[in-house]
């Protein structure tokens, strides 16, 4: 019984300080280790929700929480967006001074802060250790935990002092939180923490809800970023290009254009980095244009787009980068632009540092498998999945060019593949890419005529095909590894599986260039059906104002999904806006008020009808009064029974009072009345709607229900022509299925 008075205890902690009605996969596991002070290891993709894996347990537990963090700049928001949710939250760090460095420790004493972040240097200081071994510490959570594995893209020797975490709190537990994980990071991450017996739970790689596109760049690389840009007009996304001279020119180009665009570099100085931080948090600026310094800092989690104006160096690097992209679970675009000089610009980096053969080893490996995915013609989520060592089995993610069918296929890939792995053979495997192509189509080019290569039976033989074309097709040939380049020159070679595709064995890909155009999201989506888009951008702009007043990023007001649902849901009272996702009790407090006055003048001015009803099944009570029953997943079908609020209100409704009656009496908004009647009529098994629908209505809706069947409640409003309330649908339609 304890496991279950835990759940609830959780769900109301959720619903009433994040306004959450249910669990990411994962996240309940997570949370049952937390509360079980057993160690844990939780690797969640960005945006999977690690951190209210541990927010929400610290909340329970007696005692302070602390948090280990990377970066000073992330645990500043992290503790405003707690402070907005109405969770004690505070940060130290060594820029602070003393006396507010003093005043947090004091509050510590008195036990008003649950969750405590600290930069790792800081945590292992003496006077850190002396200080937390005087107070009672509920638990540590090591955020971007993988920075402990020298194994991990992202080492942080700062991170190493964890390891005597568990020495010298042997009694508390210490949580791990990362979204890289191959296996052998894992397991460092385990060793190093000296973690004994520890949960540890990986969640799936897929990011369903990004869309992948690859496009060539070699060509109008601006023009395409230009063209993502204009898919997402007004709304976040960040360009990444490899070099600080690309990054200035591009924010430059994207200004002039009327884009607000920022650059961000490490050749610029702290204040107009952080300025441009700022900016993008605050929604003053819509693009930022970087190298890959940005992005550690940045929580930001409605992240529309990211465009890679070139290659990154390794597919972790990418999936890390375009994993910025639509955190908070709504669709984002990731488009990736590359080109063979990508390559070569990675390697001359690479190989100019001081790093040993060994590693420079390792990092053009690492580079030769992100070529190998830009030049893939499978489905990019899959490609992505797996390099992760993952599993999947979707057949069309609907979610990338390749699945969305933007990308064609050669029609037969072979025989374009002999001819230009012929040609290699017969120029002795000793020239170039742009050589190559430039044979097969029969340049007249002085040098080709002067080594006799025009008397090549492979000279001209794809005469009918762009220059440009063949020279991509050499590109997919060596990412499919058929060729490979070696040299100072990146001379092309046949590879072992080039010989066999040469005596007709093997199945090349090969891509036509695209011919549909990508669409802004992708086209399975309806995350935006029933939203208002104008009252929408109208919700933005009040967050943009309330957040700039209270000095926050614009998402700590609300996130995206939240303005979403109020644009689509439309609440006119205190309740309805209460039972939107992403509304808790502080939020409601600070800015109900706003955003209710926004919502029903903009309404009222655009002739929009509010307080829209959700569907069947999507009834979210109020959370004032205390929800009790189970904690729901999605996909899971765990009875919950009514809220103790609902339970109250049950007398009123047996006694058979109508609705308005039961207003008048508790004086509470007519939707909570309707919520809370539809709870007791499920739970009572009522079958006979008339006592709060008139029975002619009953009637109709009776009718329409055994002509579209008793599912989803909008086939039925529209079926009866939207003339009856989806609140007197929703009432028959659980007395109907009551019946059976
Ligand atoms: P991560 O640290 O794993 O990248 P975050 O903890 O930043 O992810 O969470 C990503 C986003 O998802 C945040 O906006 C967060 O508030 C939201 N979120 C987390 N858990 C839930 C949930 N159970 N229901 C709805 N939104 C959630
Ligand atoms: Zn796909």
């Amino acid at each position: 019984m304890e496991a279950v008075q835990a759940a609830t205890e959780l769900h109301e902690i959720v619903s009433r300080y994040w306004g959450y009605d249910s669990l990411r996969p994962l996240q309940r596991e997570a949370m049952a280790a937390v509360l079980a002070s057993r160690d844990s290891l939780v690797v969640l993709p960005t945006g999977g929700g690690k951190s209210l894996c541990f927010q929400a347990p610290a909340m329970m537990m007696p005692g302070l929480a602390v948090v280990v963090s990377p970066l000073i700049s992330l645990m500043k928001d992290q503790v405003d967006a707690l402070a907005a949710c109405g969770v004690p939250a505070a940060a130290v760090n060594s820029s602070m001074p003393t006396e507010e460095q003093r005043r947090v420790a004091e509050r510590i004493r008195r036990g008003e802060v649950k969750l405590l972040y600290v930069a790792p240097e800081r945590l292992v200081s003496s006077r850190m250790i002396g200080f937390l071994q005087s107070v009672d510490v509920s638990l540590f959570a090591i955020d971007e935990a993988h920075c402990i594995s020298a194994w991990g893209h992202d080492f942080r020797p700062e991170y190493r002092g964890m390891s005597m975490l568990k020495k010298i709190f042997p009694d508390v537990a210490v949580h791990a939180y990362t979204a890289t994980a191959s296996a052998q990071v894992r397991d460092d991450i385990v060793k190093q923490l000296g973690f004994k017996n520890a949960e540890v739970l990986v969640g799936s790689f897929d990011r369903p809800n990004l869309v992948y596109r690859v496009r060539e760049g070699r060509k109008q690389r601006f023009e395409q970023v230009v063209e993502a840009v204009k898919r997402h007009r007004g709304e976040s996304g960040i360009v990444y290009c490899i070099s600080r001279r690309e990054v200035d020119s591009t924010a430059d180009a994207l200004r002039a254009l009327g884009y607000k665009a920022s650059a961000y570099h490490a050749g610029l100085s702290d204040e107009d980095r952080h300025r441009a931080q700022e900016d993008f948090l605050a929604d003053r600026v819509d693009i930022i244009v970087a190298t890959v310094a940005f992005g550690m800092g940045i929580d930001k989690p409605d992240v529309r787009f990211v465009v890679h104006a070139g290659m990154p160096k390794s597919l972790e690097a990418y999936q890390q980068e375009s994993g910025r992209a639509g955190r908070d679970g709504l669709e984002a675009e990731c488009l990736l632009l590359h080109s063979p000089g990508d390559t070569m610009t990675w390697k001359r980096l690479l190989s100019s540092g001081d790093t040993t053969p060994a590693a420079l080893q390792i990092s053009l490996q690492s580079l030769a498998g992100m070529g190998r995915y830009a030049t893939s013609a499978q489905c990019r989520h899959k490609s992505l999945v797996e390099f992760f060592g993952q599993r999947y089995d979707k057949k069309n993610c609907g979610a990338c060019d390749v699945c969305l069918t933007e990308v064609e296929l050669v029609a037969e890939p072979l025989i374009v593949a002999q001819k230009i792995l012929s040609c290699v053979v017969r120029i002795d495997q000793r020239y170039g890419g742009d050589y190559t192509a430039k044979v097969l189509t029969g340049s007249q080019e002085a040098r080709i005529l002067e080594m006799g290569h025009d008397k090549l039976s492979t000279y001209g033989i794809m005469r009918d095909t762009r220059v440009g074309a063949v020279r991509d097709w050499i590109e997919q040939l060596v990412g499919q590894g058929y060729l490979q380049k070696s040299g100072e020159y990146d001379v092309l070679q046949l590879t072992p599986t080039g010989a066999e595709l040469l005596r007709g064995r093997g199945e090349p890909k090969l891509l036509k260039p695209a011919k549909r155009e990508a669409k802004a999201a992708r086209t399975t989506s309806d995350e935006w059906e029933g939203v208002d888009r104008p009252l929408f951008e109208h919700l933005r702009e009040l967050r943009k104002q309330l957040a700039a007043e209270d000095g926050v990023p614009a998402y700590v007001v609300f996130g995206d999904t939240t303005l979403r649902e109020l644009a689509r849901l439309r609440p006119s009272t205190l309740d309805r806006l209460a039972q939107v996702k992403g509304v808790g009790q502080k939020k409601l407090d600070s800015y109900g008020q706003q955003f209710l006055a926004a919502i029903v003048d903009f309404a009222s001015t655009n002739g929009l009808a509010v307080d829209v009803s959700d569907e069947l099944g999507e009834i979210h009570p109020p959370t004032q009064g205390g929800a009790g029953g189970g904690f729901s997943q999605p996909g899971d079908d765990q009875p919950t029974g009514p809220s103790r609020a609902a339970l109250r209100m049950f007398p009123h409704f047996a006694e058979g009072k109508s609705i308005d009656e039961v207003c008048t009496v508790t004086g509470r908004a007519r939707s909570t009345i309707v919520g809370y009647l539809n709870e007791f009529l499920k739970h009572e098994g009522i079958d006979d709607a008339t006592a709060w629908v008139a029975s002619d209505v009953a009637h109709r809706i009776e009718d329409a229900i055994a002509h579209c069947g008793n599912g989803k409640l909008k086939p039925l409003y529209e079926h009866l022509g939207g003339e009856i309330e989806y609140d007197d649908i929703r009432i028959v339609a659980i007395c109907v299925s009551n019946r059976s």
